[in-house]
């Protein structure tokens, strides 16, 4: 069974990560709802760029992913508007580094509602959805540090390690549907997510730009590259394949040797 014409929500798909997983399955025949928390013409051009390129419908919903309701609202009118919803992405995230003494105390609740609650609401909303559709998959985008730790990243690791442990509880609570939940733990892709933390990290380190990115980014990161978002999206799409039927409740990690450590 093929993801064409099964409906995929991605959260915070404007940019990055999530807008490469929307094309990678829209390539494979996926209608695609895209979001983020704005509402620019430029967000509905993705939108339709995606369904002219790859032949599917696709559209673009507004909805505040630090917003408990609107999280469950983005679900609701994803299946109001596309008549389905089958493959839920929890990607959106922010990043913000500090010691945690310094970590301003907004900023970590801002990080935990975006990174990991916001899983918990749309999660909540989708499986009603998918337990009645007869299929599903939701595949939360964590990272490696949802596994492992790096200093001054407080907030974003804790929110991590979070989404890893709900993926685990979704694929027991769902264990016996054709459900699954998973979590992608990728590495460094190089994002605007990532482009930002740069500077900070030089401040930090007191360091270049080159010398932070080969010494202290990629310095856990063996390969010594970025995994490209293409990438993830393939991950994305084997979580979403016939292959991957009895895989649930697991991390699949997609970052160039750096948890092997
Ligand atoms: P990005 O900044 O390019 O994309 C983040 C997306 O989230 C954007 O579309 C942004 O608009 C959206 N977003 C932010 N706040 C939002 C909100 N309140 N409501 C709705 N959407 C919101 O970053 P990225 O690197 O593509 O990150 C995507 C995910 O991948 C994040 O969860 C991040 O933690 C994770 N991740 C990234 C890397 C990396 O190296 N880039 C590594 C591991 C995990």
């Amino acid at each position: 069974m093929s993801i064409s014409g099964k409906t995929a929500v991605i959260t915070g798909s404007n940019s990055g990560i999530g807008l490469g997983v929307a094309e990678e399955l829209a390539k494979q025949g996926a209608d695609i709802v895209l979001n983020s928390f704005s509402d620019n013409p430029e967000d509905h051009d993705l939108a339709k760029k995606i369904a002219g390129e790859h032949n599917v419908k696709a559209i673009y919903i507004k909805a505040d992913m630090s917003a408990g309701d609107e999280c469950r609202a983005l679900v609701n009118k994803a299946k109001e508007q596309m008549g389905r919803v089958d493959i839920l992405i929890n990607n959106a995230g922010i990043q913000h580094v500090a010691p945690i003494e310094d970590f301003p105390a907004e900023t970590w609740d801002r990080i935990i509602a975006i990174n990991m609650t916001s899983a918990f609401h749309t999660t909540a909303a989708a499986l009603p959805i998918m337990r009645e559709q007869g299929w599903g998959r939701v595949v939360n985008i964590a990272s490696a540090h949802g596994l492992t730790a790096s200093p001054y990243k407080s907030a974003y690791v804790t929110a991590k390690h979070g989404v890893v442990g709900m993926s685990k509880t979704v694929a027991l609570e769902t264990a016996e549907d054709p459900i699954t939940c998973n979590a992608i733990c990728p590495g460094y892709v190089l994002t605007p997510l990532v482009e930002a933390q740069i500077p900070d990290t030089m401040k930090q380190y007191g360091k270049d730009r080159e010398t932070v990115i080969r010494d202290v980014l990629l310095a856990r990161q063996p390969s010594k590259q970025f995994a490209t978002v293409e990438q993830i999206g393939g991950t994305v799409a084997y979580l979403c394949s016939p292959a991957a039927d009895q895989v649930t409740g697991t991390t699949i990690s997609v970052d160039g040797g750096w948890t092997a450590l």
